[in-house]
Formats: structure tokens, C-alpha cells, sequence
């Protein structure tokens, strides 16, 4: 008797019914069930954090001390966590929000990722449907994680087939009711050539985690509180505000007073950042943010399962920011962000604010602008000034790598190479360039000529 209460208080929205019969339920399930109640999959009992929350104060109120102290944490509905099975309630078309003007090309770029349960057997079908679907029905381009714990995309979408992928989602039965709101992107152009669907974990974290450890979930801030908060807390003492991006991205661009961990990875972030905090009290609170959000969901929740009590991060990331600050220029003088968001796309990044805090590498000129060696072997990731870029034929100067850039496709493939650098001497163009602007590629390669 109880477990179908059970599958009713914690089923879907749309089956809940009214607020009374779910108390009654729970009520029934407090009086008779009280040990029963731990027995819950842990799965079923989370569905509860989406409940509305009149149910979920009935809830709280009626049986809040049978349950894991975890679930407490869940004060209101989370925007990504959405770990039941069965459809939910539809998301809204993304139409009560005015869209950007047309691009020149077209294409509106955005972003959305939520996590929610995919049994493995399903994500290859899953990988498949999107790569087909999106790529011929919607004309999409851009890169799509899926794996069992949910989504997460990057794209670049034509215009008028914005609001249909919006109906496509919302009409599949996987989906539907469980992608938030599109995090659309500051500056919107085509920002990417193909899509690339694939099976890999959302975010690298180095560890494997689970939905259940995502349940401690920080809290979000939208931009406006998130400068509230941050400009209220730095009046007593600075806050500690974490950038969890790596260390190319914020040399374009990043909030003032934050500190910036000198890391490629985001596995390399946790380290520095569970290091950083290890002697800090563990209420006071920790700010964080990233490019879109998901990196700071997933530390978040890592933090508060180590007992950080006060974890907050910018919901939507630097792009929610951008667009906060774009939406009121007036603000754009006192924005708490300087400078570009780093994109991992063909842009390498937009505009938060007009100023230019980083260098070019080749010249040292003021510059803000990341390229890519035009050499595709080597690929290195660098900030270039137009000036230098022509001087240097948009590469990183060595003889080497202009001569491959100048070659065909089929001498390229003629004379194939792998990558020269590794990927954390890719993005270390400090570590590559002498004091002439010119890479320096290893003597072995030299030798390879
Ligand atoms: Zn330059
Ligand atoms: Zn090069």
C-alpha cells in the first residue's frame, strides 16, 4: 500500500494531484512506514526536490526527519537536476524572452546541459537519433555530450528552426520537461562547421559521478543577485570567488578579485580548488563561476558533499553575465567582469566588456583575440594581433609551421604528422614562444624535416 503512495508522492508533477491528498499520503507514510521510508531508492525519494513547493513544504514538515539530511538541501526546484524517468512537465518554448536580433549569418548560437538518468543501453540509440535528427531536420552544427547521467550541448542553429528544437526536445520522451531554458550566447554567429554527437562523460572530472552525488546541489545566482551578493560580502571582508576555467580562458577575461587556479584541466581545478579551502570555515561562503554553469554544478556538488555548507555559483556562468550586462549598458563601466568569455568554439571567445586585459604573445601589444596556429599540426593555441597575424601568415612563426599552413588538403594528407604538442603544451604559448614572437618547436622535429 505504501509504495504506491511512494510512486504517487514522488511520481511526476502532473499525477501529484492536489496538495492535501499528497499530505495525506505522506501522512499515511510517516504514521506507517517510518522505517520503510530509508528503503526508498534513492532515485525515487530525489524526485521530490521538483515537487511544487507548497507539496514539498507538506513534505518537509510531515516527514523531514525520516529522511537522509541530503534531501533537506533541495529548497526549491532544481533548473538541471532532473534524475526521474517518465516525462515531466514541458519546459516553456523559450518564447517569453524576446529573441536576439537575426545574426548576419543567420545562426543563433546557444547552450543548455541537465542531468538525468539514460540507462546505458539507450545512449548510442540516443547519440545516433541526435546526430541524424538534428544534423538533417534542424541544420544544426556544433558539440553534443550525452551519457547516463544527461546532456550537454554546445550549437549553432539556424534561426527559424530555433523553436522546433524546442518542440523536438519537449516531444521526446527522454527529454522532455528536463532541458532548462537555453543559455543563449552573447555574441551569435555560426560557431561551429559540423555536429559532433558523442558518448562521453558531460564534464571531465577525472572521477566518475553520480546523479545521487549531484543531489547536493549549490545554489544558483542569477546575475543581478550574484553581484548583490558579491559586492555585500566583499563590504565586510572579500569574498573568495573562484574562476573553475583554466588558465587560457581567463587571460581574456574574468571577474575582479577572483582567484584564478593556473591549471589546463578541470580536474586539475578540484585539486587546487579542495586545497584552497581545506582550512576555511566551512560556512563561509564560496563563490564560483564558469562559461556556462555545468563546471560549477558538478564542483559544487562535490564541495558541499565535503561539508562546504555555503557554496554559490553564477547560474548561466560568464554567457548569463554577458548578457545581463549587454541587456544594461549603463552597467557596463561597473561590470564585476572584465574583458572576453573564452569560447570553445571557432569564435575563442566574445565580448563582456569593451576592455582588453590580456597581451598578444608574439609582439606584446595590447590584443585580445585567440587563434590557432594555422599549421593544423600544430594547433597552438595563442592570443595574435591582426598585425601579427599577417606578419606571421596567422601562424606561430616558425618556417615549419608556414610552410604547412600555405600546403593544399592533399599534400597535407600526402604529408600527414601528428600533433606536435601535447595538450598542455598546446595551450602554453609562454612556455613555446622566444622573446622574437616565434614558437620554438622541438629539436627532434627539426630533425624529422
Ligand atoms: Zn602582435
Ligand atoms: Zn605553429
Amino acid at each position: 500500500m505504501f509504495m504506491r503512495c511512494i510512486s504517487k508522492a514522488v511520481g511526476r508533477c502532473a499525477v501529484v494531484g492536489s496538495s492535501h491528498s499528497v499530505s495525506r499520503s505522506l501522512l499515511l507514510l510517516h504514521r506507517t512506514a517510518k522505517t520503510s521510508l530509508a528503503a526508498i531508492p534513492q532515485s525515487a525519494t530525489l524526485g521530490l526536490c521538483i515537487q511544487p513547493c507548497q507539496q514539498l513544504q507538506v513534505f518537509t514538515r510531515r516527514i523531514h526527519s525520516s529522511l537522509s539530511p541530503s534531501l533537506s538541501l533541495a529548497k526549491t526546484p532544481s533548473p538541471y537536476l532532473h534524475p526521474q524517468s517518465g516525462p515531466l512537465q514541458p519546459q516553456p518554448l523559450d518564447l517569453d524572452q524576446p529573441y536576439p536580433p537575426p545574426p548576419e549569418d543567420n545562426f543563433y548560437t546557444i547552450s543548455f546541459y541537465s542531468f538525468f538518468d539514460i540507462p546505458t543501453e539507450k545512449t548510442t540509440r540516443l547519440r545516433e537519433q541526435l546526430q541524424t535528427e538534428w544534423s538533417r531536420d534542424l541544420q544544426i552544427v556544433g558539440r553534443i555530450y550525452i551519457c547516463e547521467q544527461g546532456i550537454n550541448a554546445q550549437l549553432s542553429i539556424p534561426v527559424e528552426n530555433t523553436q522546433k528544437l524546442r518542440q523536438w526536445l519537449e516531444a521526446h520522451p527522454v527529454y522532455a520537461g528536463r532541458i532548462p531554458r537555453f543559455n543563449w550566447a552573447i555574441e551569435h554567429r555560426q560557431a561551429f562547421k559540423a555536429l559532433h554527437v558523442r558518448v562521453r562523460p558531460l564534464v571531465a572530472t577525472g572521477s566518475e559521478f553520480t546523479l545521487q552525488d549531484l543531489n547536493h546541489e549549490p545554489e544558483y545566482l542569477g546575475p543581478e543577485q550574484w553581484e548583490t551578493e558579491l559586492q555585500h560580502s566583499s563590504e565586510d571582508k572579500q569574498p573568495l570567488l573562484i574562476d573553475m576555467r583554466n588558465s587560457y580562458e581567463f587571460r581574456i577575461g574574468k571577474f575582479s578579485g577572483a582567484v584564478c587556479p593556473d591549471v589546463d584541466t578541470f580536474r586539475e581545478e578540484m585539486n587546487v580548488v579542495r586545497e584552497m579551502c581545506k582550512d576555511r570555515d566551512k560556512k563561509e561562503p564560496i563563490f564560483m563561476y564558469c562559461t556556462g554553469g555545468i563546471r560549477c554544478s558538478v564542483a559544487g556538488a562535490i564541495l558541499k558533499s565535503e561539508g562546504y555548507e555555503n557554496v554559490k555559483t553564477l547560474q548561466g556562468g560568464v554567457i548569463a553575465y554577458g548578457n545581463h550586462i549587454r541587456r544594461h549598458p549603463e552597467k557596463a563601466k561597473s561590470s564585476l567582469f572584465r574583458g572576453k568569455n573564452f569560447t570553445f568554439d571557432k569564435r575563442l571567445g566574445e565580448e563582456v566588456t569593451s576592455e582588453i586585459i590580456s597581451r598578444c604573445d608574439q609582439c606584446g601589444g595590447p590584443c585580445d583575440t585567440f587563434t590557432n596556429c594555422a599549421n593544423r599540426s600544430c594547433n597552438l593555441l595563442f592570443i595574435q594581433c591582426p598585425s601579427c597575424a599577417e606578419k606571421h601568415k596567422h601562424t606561430c612563426g616558425t618556417d615549419f609551421c608556414k610552410e604547412r599552413a600555405q600546403m593544399s588538403h592533399e599534400e597535407l594528407i600526402k604529408n600527414r604528422m601528428p600533433s606536435i604538442w601535447n595538450y598542455h603544451l598546446r595551450v602554453r604559448p609562454e612556455k613555446i614562444f622566444s622573446k622574437d614572437g616565434i614558437a620554438q618547436i622541438p629539436s627532434e622535429l627539426e630533425m624529422k624535416q
